[in-house]
């Protein structure tokens, strides 16, 4: 009882706000959503009242077309109902509407045959505004809206300036009437020009080019309407009783052969394949084009078996439009998850019914923080509009208050840590909440986590279930245990058998001898992701030289380096002078991992001066020594303490020592700072004999 209450009341809900959405949209031209997001909620309502049709009232968006013709316009009857379309959002749903299709037509297949193929016409959906043009005699006599199917606004005077539609045809021996539809458009260029026109009058902006031709075929005003270079594309005819045409396809022929414009990406399809590979193009191919289109029109090619099939009350049943994969859709909130990280940083993550994105079903959304969420007015089984645009991950990015449940509670971050219970932190001026209780489980299992990533320390079969685990049990607490777990104990875990046991053992041992850049990007160190990492292993071969060089004396030769900005060297400085990280890499060393790069030396590997072999002496002008051998570090060179013949560069400042005379003995090519900043940026330098 309590279900279907709710459900009644959410179809209210729905009713409510898609009634206003949808005047604000026709009437105003002034959408208040995106139209993805009107389709589903659209959608919802239709499957309630599909399994309820109790709920089904007459002001249902469901029963209507389009919207009420507006004041200040003479209406007229259409002669045939302008119908609206149905929806299809995926390849499973096109299915659905054929096999309908072939029930009303009486063509069903027998059980475990498959369906019969019609000839079906595929034209790009064009997001414009529907037009009825009349003719008589050949002749242009009326042009109107679809206004509410039924009765629809007269714009003959702005239709005549629309310089694609013919006011008089080009036929022999025009019929005494005919009714052409069309698509009325602005292309995307015009539409630009229009939107920056009103933003300098002050005027608020069209949200789409569909609201923008709609206005403009609403001017009381012809020539305003000249101005702004409407389109028109032809695809339906109505004639009285003719032999000819009797197809879809050959309708659209004898439109284009009368003078209207067509649109020729058209396809005539022998089944449903053909119409889905027709798709699948154009979801793609449509950003090429100059104009908006929303998705494809399918069409039963046979204009009788189209007689035979019927319309609905808003919609032809032999046709259907699949519209291309929507970047918002609305889904219902299920709960709010809180995701504590390894930097301790609580992120709110919304949970929500499952929705197709861009493609993919999408579950879960980002809310980022503790802004995000109060600035969003979250409520529990809020109905939420969430976005994945191309690659970028799905976030959540209104809500419709319209539709919050009665007696919906506000949400926010917690106080307290929801893994460990501690007080959560949020420092003024910064976004994030974190938890600062360094051993609380959640964040040692992301430290855990990044550390056995495949970027870092890549440790075979160490995955998410199995450090939860581990964790849990209270068998490793630090990075260190990791390195102190036996076969036989990983063996007794869930899900752990003694070979896979034996094998993760193995994986830790082999990750011991990882390089040190990747140790160090696998510590996991606020800022320093493996591009960092790897200059400051570069610049610092070892654990002891980076330390010191983040020690408490300042960080400029940390910042000396390429990429590395006050931020990263902060963060450096604090997590070396920290005590418990000083053991933890002291504990690591001792387990025999590596922390300084092969070799000791500072062999930087790629970069302009590898292979090259640097020894400084004197003070130079600007740089300190620690700042040279970083930079040299850096691009790859190498810096040794004493000059011989294998030396490649000798780098000189003020009061040079003995190290200057032997390189002139030996013949190794000397440099002053500006030579080394020149050879460092990738400039020639000129060699001076020594
Ligand atoms: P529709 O736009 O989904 O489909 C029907 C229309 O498609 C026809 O009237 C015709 O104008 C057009 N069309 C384009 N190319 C065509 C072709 N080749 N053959 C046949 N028809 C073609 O349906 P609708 O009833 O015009 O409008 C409903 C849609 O409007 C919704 O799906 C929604 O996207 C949008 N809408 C949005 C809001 C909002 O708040 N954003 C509100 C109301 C409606």
């Amino acid at each position: 009882m309590a279900a279907a209450d709710s459900q009644a009341s959410r179809a209210d809900e729905l009713r409510r706000l898609l009634n206003r959405a949808a005047h604000a949209y026709y009437v105003l031209d002034s959408p208040v959503m995106e139209d993805a997001v009107y389709d589903r909620l659209y959608r919802e309502l239709l499957d309630l009242e599909t399994a309820r049709p109790e709920l089904r009232t007459v002001d249902s968006p469901t029963q209507r077309v389009g919207g009420p013709p507006a004041d200040g316009f003479t209406t007229v009857a259409h002669r045939l109902p302008l119908l609206s379309l149905d929806n299809a959002f995926s390849s499973d749903e096109l299915d659905q509407w054929y096999a309908r299709l072939l029930r009303v037509l009486d063509r069903e297949p027998a059980p475990g045959t498959p369906p019969p193929p019609l000839a079906l016409v595929t034209e790009l959906k064009i997001d414009g505004n529907a037009l009825a043009l009349s003719y008589e005699d050949g002749v242009l006599v009326r042009a109107a809206t679809r206004g509410d199917g039924e009765r629809g606004e007269e714009i003959t005077a702005n239709v005549r300036t629309i310089a694609s539609v013919p006011l008089r045809l080009q036929l022999p021996e025009p019929p005494a009437w005919l009714e052409v539809r069309g698509e009325a458009l602005i292309r995307d260029d015009t539409f630009a020009a229009i939107n920056a026109e009103r933003e300098q009058r002050g005027e608020s902006p069209f949200a789409n080019p569909r609201n923008a031709c709609a206005g403009t075929l609403r001017q009381l005003d012809p020539a305003v309407v000249a101005a702004r270079r409407l389109d028109f594309f032809a695809y339906t005819l109505h004639l009285p009783p003719s032999p000819e045409p009797r197809t879809q396809w050959d309708s659209l022929a004898w439109l284009e052969a009368a003078g209207f414009r067509v649109n020729p990406h058209r396809a005539l399809c022998p089944d449903l394949e053909a119409v889905k590979t027709f798709c699948q193009r154009w979801e793609n191919d449509r950003h090429g084009l100059p104009y908006a289109t929303d998705g494809v029109v399918v069409k039963l090619d046979d204009l009788r078996l189209q007689a035979d099939a019927g319309v609905t009350q808003k919609a032809p049943r032999w046709a259907i439009a699949l519209k291309y994969a929507a970047e918002e859709a609305p889904s219902r909130l299920l709960r709010l998850e809180l995701q504590v990280g390894r930097t301790g940083v609580v992120t709110p993550v919304a949970c929500f019914e499952p929705v197709a994105l861009a493609g993919t079903m999408v579950a879960r959304a980002t809310l980022h923080n503790a802004d995000r969420l109060a600035e969003l007015d979250l409520h529990s089984g809020d109905t939420v509009v969430v976005r994945k645009a191309g690659e970028i991950i799905p976030e959540v990015v209104r809500v419709l208050p319209e539709l919050r449940p009665a007696g919906a509670r506000p949400l926010a971050l917690p106080d307290h840590c929801p893994a460990c219970d501690s007080l959560l932190v949020r420092e003024t001026g910064e976004a994030a909440t974190r938890c600062v209780n360094s051993s609380c489980p959640a964040i040692l299992r992301g430290v855990l986590r990044h550390w056995a990533g495949r970027d870092a320390m890549d440790v075979d079969g160490l995955g998410s279930k199995l450090i939860e685990q581990l964790v849990d049990r209270g068998l490793v607490a630090s990075i260190a245990d990791l390195y102190r777990l036996d076969a036989a104990l990983l063996a007794s875990l869930e899900r752990m058998g003694e070979q896979s046991a034996r094998n993760l053992v193995a994986a830790l041992d082999q990750s011991r001898q990882r390089p040190w850049d990747r140790l160090l990007y696998a510590l996991g160190i606020h800022h320093v992701g493996s591009v960092n990492a790897r200059t400051l292993a570069r610049a610092f071969p070892s654990w002891e030289q980076l330390s010191a060089a983040a020690g408490d004396g300042g960080t400029e030769a940390l910042t000396a380096l390429h990429g590395i900005g006050p931020e990263i060297a902060q963060s450096l400085q604090q997590w070396c002078t920290t005590e418990a990280n000083r053991r933890l890499v002291a504990e690591l060393r001792h387990l025999g991992l590596v922390l300084e790069a092969s070799g000791g030396a500072c062999d930087g590997g790629d970069g302009p001066l590898s292979g090259q072999t640097f020894v400084l002496t004197g003070t130079l002008p600007t740089l300190s020594r620690t700042q040279a051998e970083a930079r040299i570090s850096a691009a790859g060179g190498k810096v040794t303490g004493s000059v011989s013949r294998r030396t490649s560069w000798v780098v000189v400042g003020d009061d040079a020592g003995s190290k200057l005379e032997k390189a002139r003995s030996l013949g190794v090519p000397v440099l002053d700072e500006e030579e080394l900043m020149a050879l460092l940026d990738g400039r020639s330098t000129e060699v001076r004999g020594g």
